[in-house]
């Protein structure tokens, strides 16, 4: 088994943290909200909410870039036809909104997923097998018609951030590349805090839902097997759980209540290099025809971040905390100081937040602090000898620093995204 993949855990309800729901930690913590004249499944992002989002998607972004990926954009709507090649048409319609008419015979689909436009900017040159594996990754929006009875704070919405990516590669390189992204996905889990409940290897099942061409899906198939047999993973097989183009590794997670659901996947797909006609030119000059892995390290950021409220009761890693260091001042003498010290932290590129006393008694503010990992009481000694004495969101209390100490300590942790507080 590899060192740098976790064992999978399934949770003990006692060993769950608060079981509350993240719509209700959401709507406390002041994270984001519906409006039902923007409409259900919609959410949009509170600035304290959206600190949390830049966070995870900023981290995603640099793991991913020193992982050899490379960041595109592409747009979030495409051509009728562009879903007829992919398949997307004929297999996963209902779950699409209907095309947008342009007139004549334009039809515009807000995209379903981002496949599609990736293979499009694969093929948009000709491609050398010197530049593969081509690991394409994008943070982009796409859609999903659900019906609004099934839609539910963010972790069932119809406008999704998807954090996407599809390598494009040899057939000899598909292993190595699963086994890259459940390294990566490992890595992010770590930084996060969470553990997976179980790997799930999706297969298909009855009914047409899935494109033909069994000896496609039996290679698919036999890649990922491979994979977990090498890493040693345990896993269960989910019979009718794959994509309509191939099989995948599902990472299974399990929220508060101690319902299951897919946060991370990673998908081998022969079937789509072929509907887009992708090739390389190898290095005997002949075109061959890649193979796209398809995989997401967080999955969507809505639901990512359901489960991050959920698993830490809206107590995040200090990377992800919308404030990170809560700043009591005594009194009103030391209102200056605690401003300043915000200022420091802005420099260091930390989120602060100065809690004054006409924000109540000192216990009442303390209270009103906890879900930020660090704290600081400011009182006249504070100010007398320029030290900060940090009290952790764990209960522990260090000996005073020196404000630069202190606050550097801070940033260095935050940088490394690590779950440790000190
Ligand atoms: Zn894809």
């Amino acid at each position: 088994m590899s060192d740098r993949i976790d064992r999978p855990e399934r949770p003990e309800p006692a060993d769950r943290p608060a079981p509350a729901d993240h719509r209700r930690l959401g709507r406390e913590l002041g994270l984001f909200g519906t409006d039902p004249l923007i409409g259900s499944g919609l959410p949009y992002w509170l600035p304290d909410g959206a600190a949390v989002r830049r966070s995870l998607e900023d981290f995603v972004h640099a793991l991913e870039r020193r992982a050899g990926y490379r960041h595109v954009y592409s747009p979030v709507l495409g051509k009728r036809e562009l879903y007829e090649l992919s398949g997307h048409w004929a297999h996963y319609r209902e779950d699409m909104f209907p095309p947008l008419e342009m007139g004549g015979e334009e039809q515009l689909v807000l995209r379903p997923s981002l496949c599609p436009h990736h293979a499009l900017l694969f093929r948009s040159r000709s491609r050398s097998y010197r530049e593969l594996p081509f690991r394409m990754a994008e943070l982009g929006d796409m859609y999903r018609s659900e019906r609004s009875g099934v839609l539910g704070g963010l972790s069932r919405v119809r406008a999704i951030r998807l954090n996407d990516a599809h390598v494009f590669c040899t057939p000899e390189q598909a292993a190595a590349e699963v086994r890259g992204a459940l390294e990566l996905i490992a890595a992010a889990y770590r930084a996060m805090g969470v553990v997976p409940s179980r790997y799930r290897l999706s297969l298909p099942g009855p009914g047409g839902k899935y494109a033909a061409r069994p000896e496609l899906w039996e290679r698919a198939t036999a890649v990922l097997v491979r994979v977990l047999a090498e890493l040693g993973l345990p896993y269960e097989e989910g019979v009718g759980e794959a994509a309509f183009y191939g099989p995948k590794i599902d990472v299974q997670v399990v929220d508060a209540a101690g319902r299951e659901s897919t946060l991370s996947t990673v998908q081998v797909d022969f079937h789509q290099p072929e509907r887009f006609d992708l090739h390389y030119v190898g290095a005997d000059g002949a075109r061959h025809r890649p193979v796209m892995v398809h995989r997401s390290v967080v999955g969507s950021v809505e639901r990512a971040v359901a489960h991050l409220l959920e698993r830490h009761g809206g107590a995040f890693p200090a990377w992800l905390a919308p404030v990170q260091l809560a700043v009591l001042p005594l009194g009103p003498e030391q209102e200056e100081r605690a401003a300043a010290l915000a200022g420091r932290c802005l420099e260091l590129d930390l989120r602060a937040e100065v809690l004054g006393a006409e924000r109540g008694s000192l216990g009442a503010r303390v209270r009103a602090a906890r879900p930020a990992p660090y704290l600081a009481v400011l009182g006249p000694r504070e100010a007398a000898d320029g030290t900060l004495s940090l009290r952790l969101r764990d209960g522990r209390r260090l000996d005073p620093l020196p404000v630069g100490e202190a606050l550097s300590g801070i940033a260095e942790r935050v940088r490394a995204h690590t779950v440790e507080l000190w």
